[in-house]
């Protein structure tokens, strides 16, 4: 039995060390970031890590400040950014992943940035020295990492770090990343809401749906969870990534400056003082800023219409899940503002959680989650099988792989897919179901392989075989391919077994980044060969049988575009192919529609349709991805 689909396996190599060394949750926030741990007590603790607060700025500063070749982080850098902004790398969240050609990117910078063929954005910093997002954000773990260390006197080796649920495959894996460089084994990547609602015990309950509202410094994100069974799902995520509590400085900013100067130098102090006042007002009714007193319900008015704008977000997200919630957790700085919460109450018709510092109740979930996967005996295994860990796919034409269920995929989760016959009267397929990123079988893992039989004899491309997958709440993966016309079905079920290490599937991940260029290039190369030998063989029967209908210069032309193309696809030139495909496309597209008619006429009079020669001349227009590899040729 080849195994199996298998989430990692948690406790197993890591509980021995517990004593000597911990695992810390950690939110790498956009504007502060937090490290949080699970003590004796089993209670967890956000850390004190910049001068006396929980709070690190994520903000690294590089040189000048510091002394050439220095890196500064958290307040101390963030006193540095006024003189030193090109030096400064603030919010570098919002660059994680995102390639230099992203508009979002150069929206958002007072920086220099490298020129350079690679796509990933770097900054120059500190005269000359050049760090990309990832450098940078593994800069704000390491600080984590060592005042933690500090803090705590032990090691710190591992960690559960939080990202939006939002993020995509190349922001999780720059994040990843970064914990690497920083020292870190990352033991998973956890959604921040999903870390939101385990800090509240909420995977304790049996099912139900929660919102979480998190309006941090400078985004809005809105996500609903459905939890069941212990497996929280991201049923739907929104908001708006310019909108957070540095807006309501500005706005507060707005009132300080009137009827004063707005020199850069005046508008910075100004927004610095707003954002003191904005925090004292939710404590206090009254407060004073830039020589001026501002009440709360100044600022109240000034922020009514950012914070209405989140609710345009939060009823798009309700709309989408179609249900109503039965919580609403509050997440991030600027839902301490008491006008916040009030309009959250609104609505959702209901009081939101708060018990916890919504600063703080990521990292707490993520210290929550990092302690349950080092734990001894984890008694939640359910709920850390949140995630697939590598992509599950098929074996297509030419051994290329065709991903049905992507990699970091919120389990449970399923995924159909039709694929068709490649040959004539071809009755059965070999299913084989494979793991991994790469994009050739022969790279990826073989986890299970079975027949369907009895597909009816059809031309080639005109059997449907639907193949689902699906991976239930305990990980188990199952596949069925079903036969659409006659309905003849076989399945197989896929027993998650302790297959993969961690380090296996770190030693995939990284095998696809380093392959990535020459994985396309293959795979580029098979789909053309595969796609002209089909048309090769389509265009010699049509030739064969229909020959009648060519006049003998234009045979001569298609004979000579069939012998080049053949030339081709001996070749490994997968541009030339293609060129050669679609020349003998050209020349072959009046023949191809004589074929036609001649078809439509003869069925007309009558005919059995598997006389009638599907005109299979341009399979470019067929859209079906096709073709498993025929088992059963009768030929
Ligand atoms: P992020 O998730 O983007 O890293 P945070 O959750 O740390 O951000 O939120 C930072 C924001 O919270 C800042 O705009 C800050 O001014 C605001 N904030 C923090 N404390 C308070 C407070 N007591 N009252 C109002 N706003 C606050
Ligand atoms: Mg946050």
């Amino acid at each position: 039995m080849p195994a199996l689909f298998q989430i990692s396996e948690p406790g197993a190599s890591h509980a021995k060390e517990a004593c000597t060394t911990a695992a810390v949750g950690i939110d790498l926030g956009t504007t502060n970031s937090l490290v949080g741990i699970v003590l004796g007590d089993g209670k967890p603790r956000a850390l004190a890590v910049d001068e006396g607060s929980t709070l690190l700025p994520s903000v690294v500063h590089y040189g000048e400040g510091g002394g050439p070749g220095s890196v500064v982080v958290g307040r101390a850098a963030r006193r540095l950014a006024a003189d030193f902004p090109r030096d400064t790398i603030v919010s570098v969240k919002r660059f994680m992943g995102r390639s230099s050609a992203d508009p979002e990117t150069k929206r958002l910078s007072p920086y220099r940035f490298a020129e350079g063929a690679s796509g990933v954005v770097r900054f120059v910093v500190d005269g000359g020295r050049i760090v990309n997002p990832v450098e940078v954000s593994a800069e704000i773990l390491r600080a984590l990492r060592t005042r933690a260390e500090e803090r705590l006197g032990i090691k710190v080796h591992q960690a559960v770090i939080t990202v939006p649920a939002y993020f995509d495959d190349a922001q999780r894996q720059a994040t990843k990343e970064a914990g690497r460089l920083a020292g870190l084994e990352v033991l998973r990547l956890l959604n921040e809401p999903t870390a939101a609602a385990l800090a509240y015990g909420l995977d304790k309950r049996s099912r139900g749906m929660f919102a979480v509202y998190d309006l941090g410094g400078g985004t809005f994100d809105i996500s609903i969870l459905q939890l069941q069974e212990g497996v929280f799902e991201v049923k739907a995520v929104g908001g708006d990534s310019a909108l957070g509590g540095d807006d309501f400085d500005r706005a507060l900013a707005e009132i300080l400056l009137q009827g004063r100067e707005h020199t850069p130098r005046l508008v910075r102090e100004a927004i610095d003082a707003a954002k003191q006042a904005k925090e004292e007002l939710t404590r206090a009714e009254v407060t004073e800023a830039f020589g001026k007193r501002v009440t709360r319900p100044q600022l109240e008015e000034a922020i009514r219409p950012l914070i209405e704008k989140t609710g345009l977000a939060v009823r798009r997200a309700l709309k989408d899940v179609g249900q109503k919630v039965d919580g609403v957790i509050l997440v991030g700085g600027s839902t301490r503002v008491p006008a916040v919460r009030r309009y959250v109450a609104e609505l959702f018709g209901m009081e939101p959680l708060a018990d916890i510092d919504p600063d703080e109740v990521v990292a707490l979930g993520a210290a929550v989650q990092a302690n349950l996967l080092t734990a001894e005996s984890p008694q939640h295994d359910v709920l850390l099988l949140d995630v697939a860990p590598l992509s599950l796919g098929l074996e297509t034409m030419g051994g290329l792989v065709e991903k049905l269920i992507l990699r970091n995929t919120t389990i449970p989760a399923n995924a159909t897919q039709e694929f068709t016959t490649f040959a004539d009267a071809q009755t059965g397929m070999d299913i084989h179901v494979v793991q991994g990123e790469r994009e050739l079988v022969k790279d990826c893992r073989s986890l299970a392989k079975f027949t369907l039989s009895g597909i009816p004899p059809l031309p080639a491309g005109f059997a449907r075989v639907a193949v689902t997958f699906q991976v239930d709440a305990d990980g188990i993966l199952s596949v069925t391919a079903k036969e659409q016309l006659t309905g003849v079905s076989q399945s197989i079920t896929v027993k998650p077994s302790h297959g993969l290490t961690d380090e296996e599937i770190e030693r995939m991940l990284l095998a696809s980044i380093e392959h990535a260029e020459e994985d396309v290039q293959a795979r580029l190369l098979i789909d053309n060969r595969v796609e002209a030998q089909r048309i090769v063989k389509a265009v010699e029967k049509q030739v064969e049988n229909n020959g009648d209908l060519l006049e003998p210069h234009e045979r001569e032309e298609i004979e000579n575009a069939v012998a080049d193309l053949k030339g081709a696809v001996a070749g490994s030139d997968h541009h030339k192919i293609k060129s050669e495909i679609e020349r003998l496309d050209k020349v072959s597209a009046d023949f191809a529609k004589r074929v036609m008619d001649r078809g439509i006429e003869r069925a007309l009079k009558g005919h059995a349709v598997d006389e009638f020669d599907k005109g299979e001349l341009s399979p470019h227009a067929q859209k079906a991805y096709s073709a498993l590899q025929d088992t059963e040729d009768p030929a």
